[in-house]
């Protein structure tokens, strides 16, 4: 029962085998409370501590400035395309009182597409910079500059959004967008958290899912810029009642509370606690950058050799984190997950929207299950060609 697969999946996804245990050592009696983490009190001291090392440590090891705050919420990255757009919104509402200040999305794959809709649902004026789909056919790339279609709408704009890794098409930034020093820049980190150094100072917020690079599902990290933080009475009295942030989509709320306005998912904060302390003693974010660049350059460079696999995604705008892939035919991309699955390494297949085969390569898969994923590649492509 201690069979363990080299688990290649998009998220949830692998997380540290020592992690685990550590969690395991401790379920039935939390710190000598004689109760596991998800019997105890969201106000007790013991869990106070979980939250408050939590932010700590990742304060430590991204670097966090001081004019920023932590935040653990709720519903996942998506609802988190939501709180963007309340939050920022109104705090662009006290310099912009009406609210048709424009909101300036990059549409580089899925889920920043996903995003700008949810902008749209909810009313904002948004503003598309480049959509690479319509400019370029698909999503395969990050464009320069000099290729946008559109436009940043300078100092106008409410905010600037972009998703700095593109989960499902294998896009990644390559660069930190530019932009007026007046606009909040806000980037969905989901899938690449953690897995490089980041100027936090650069961005207004940042934010991801857990359940890739951190922890489980169930809890989303915001890092804010303190001077976005806005009180809710300065603009919910408004005549439209536009932008009233549901309290517990309130990034200040949350502030306000040490992320504990309600009960949180504590089995989740607590097990990113665990993996934030894992990371540290890995050395930090630049051993871990290190360690994701031979990991991905490994598996780019047999595509780069190979007859059979072939990556639509241009190079320089290629995730080091998911990987995505073709082969000859869906029959032998099938064949080609078998194999893999015999070999006892899973998770293998690309997004259902998109098929293919994507490797994701978070901080927690070793560069063991890498070199084996390797060796298979290069063996599957002699074997059936
Ligand atoms: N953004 C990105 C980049 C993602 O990869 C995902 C999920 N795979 C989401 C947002 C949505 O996350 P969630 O399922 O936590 O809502």
């Amino acid at each position: 029962t201690e069979h363990r697969v080299l688990n290649f999946g998009a998220g949830p996804a692998a997380l540290p085998e020592s992690v685990l245990k550590q969690a395991q050592q401790e379920l039935l009696n939390f710190q000598d409370t004689g109760m596991s983490i998800m019997e105890l009190s969201h106000r007790s001291k013991v869990f106070m501590k979980v939250v408050n090392d939590a932010k700590r440590d990742l304060i430590d090891l991204m670097e966090i400035p001081d004019n920023y705050e932590v935040i653990f919420m709720q519903g996942g990255a998506t609802t988190g395309f939501s709180a963007v757009v309340y939050n920022l919104l109104a705090a662009k509402k006290r310099t912009d009182p009406h609210g048709k200040a424009p909101v300036d999305y990059f549409i580089t794959g899925g889920w920043s597409s996903k995003a700008a809709a949810e902008a749209k649902r909810l009313g904002a004026n948004v503003n598309v910079v480049v959509d690479t789909k319509k400019s370029t056919g698909a999503y395969t790339s990050v464009p320069p500059p000099e290729e946008w279609t559109g436009h940043l709408s300078g100092s106008d704009a409410a905010y600037v959004y972009y998703c700095d890794n593109e989960t499902v098409h294998g896009v990644e930034f390559p660069y930190i967008p530019e932009v007026d020093p007046s606009v909040p820049l806000v980037a969905d980190m989901s899938s690449n958290f953690l897995s490089r150094k980041v100027d936090v100072s650069k961005f207004g917020v940042i934010y991801g899912g857990a359940q890739k690079n951190v922890g489980p599902a169930g809890v989303t990290i915001v890092i804010v810029r303190k001077d976005l933080l806005t009180d809710l009475t300065s603009y919910q009295d408004t005549p439209s009642g536009a932008f009233v942030i549901p309290q517990m989509l309130d990034y200040k709320t949350l502030v306000d509370n040490n992320s504990l306005y309600n009960t949180p998912p504590m089995f989740s904060i607590y097990i990113v606690g665990l993996v934030l302390q894992h990371l540290k003693s890995l050395g930090g974010l630049e051993a871990i950058e290190a360690m994701n660049k031979r990991k991905s350059d490994k598996i780019y460079g047999i595509i780069a050799k190979s007859a059979l696999y072939k990556c639509l995604v241009q190079e320089g705008s290629r995730s080091r984190m998911n990987i995505v892939f073709r082969l000859d035919s869906e029959e032998r991309e099938k064949a080609f997950l078998k194999g893999a699955e015999e070999r006892n390494m899973v998770q293998l297949n690309g997004h259902r929207s998109v098929g293919g085969i994507r490797v994701s390569l978070y901080n927690a898969v070793t560069e063991e299950a890498v070199e084996t994923l390797a060796a298979y590649m290069m063996d599957f492509e002699k074997d059936t060609t």
